[in-house]
């Protein structure tokens, strides 16, 4: 599948009658609000506690929290094995903020911190400063219009982006949003801003994806 743009049109949507599925980590962390936007951008939309729960998914959203809760709760219920086979099998995945730490193929200072590495960027945690520090600003996205306005809450700084890794958003000139594959990052929190842009998009790529016509995998 070539990049597609951001905010792909409604004809590459999945096929009609047939919902797109996405599911959301809730383990810790803001999991309601993206299922509300997610479910507003016209998904159907589950709570991942289990690896069983993501079966039949067309894409996962790992949520903002704290990483490090995130990836030990991970490990307790073996979602990550689980997560790392449903990228593997094609499964878009989008990470935010926590989500974006969890998701890396490198967390800086912490390298004793489990992650998924589905994506070739390092990260920073908390580097924008403490949470009295966090902070909006507006986003040029690539292949938008009209900017975005984001919110950022200790969120990690991408520090490295591999050459496969398409930066998608920058704030002060650092990435702040990048695009693998199927594998999306976000450091800000997309469900925090009343602008369902990114989930709309999101919603768009799990529908277009062609995970079905894909030969399984050994
Ligand atoms: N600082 C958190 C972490 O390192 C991320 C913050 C967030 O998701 N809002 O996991």
């Amino acid at each position: 599948m070539g990049a597609a743009a951001l905010a792909t049109s409604s004809a590459e949507s999945s096929a009609p009658g047939k919902p797109v599925r996405v599911g959301v980590l809730a383990l810790q962390g803001a999991f309601r609000e993206h299922r509300a936007a997610l479910a507003r951008a016209g998904a159907e939309t589950r709570e991942v506690r289990r690896p069983a729960h993501l079966s039949g998914l067309d894409g996962l959203v790992i949520p903002g929290g704290e990483s490090s809760t995130i990836v030990k709760l991970m490990r307790a219920y073996d979602l990550d094995a689980a997560i790392r086979a449903f990228a593997a099998d094609g499964g878009a995945v989008w990470g935010t903020c926590a989500g974006a730490i969890v998701v890396a193929a490198g967390i800086d200072g912490h390298p004793e911190q489990p992650r998924l590495g589905l994506i070739d960027l390092a990260v920073e945690r908390n580097a924008y400063g403490r949470q009295v520090a966090s902070f909006e600003a507006d986003l040029d996205v690539d292949g938008w219009s009209e900017p975005f306005r984001a919110v950022f809450i200790r969120a990690p700084r991408i520090t490295g982006v591999g050459p496969a890794v398409r930066v998608l958003a920058r704030h002060d000139g650092v990435p702040v949003a990048a695009r693998a594959g199927a594998v999306t990052v976000t450091v800000f929190h997309p469900e925090l801003s009343g602008d369902d842009r990114w989930h709309a998009d999101f919603v768009a790529r799990c529908g277009s994806t062609e995970r079905t016509e894909q030969p399984p995998r050994a």
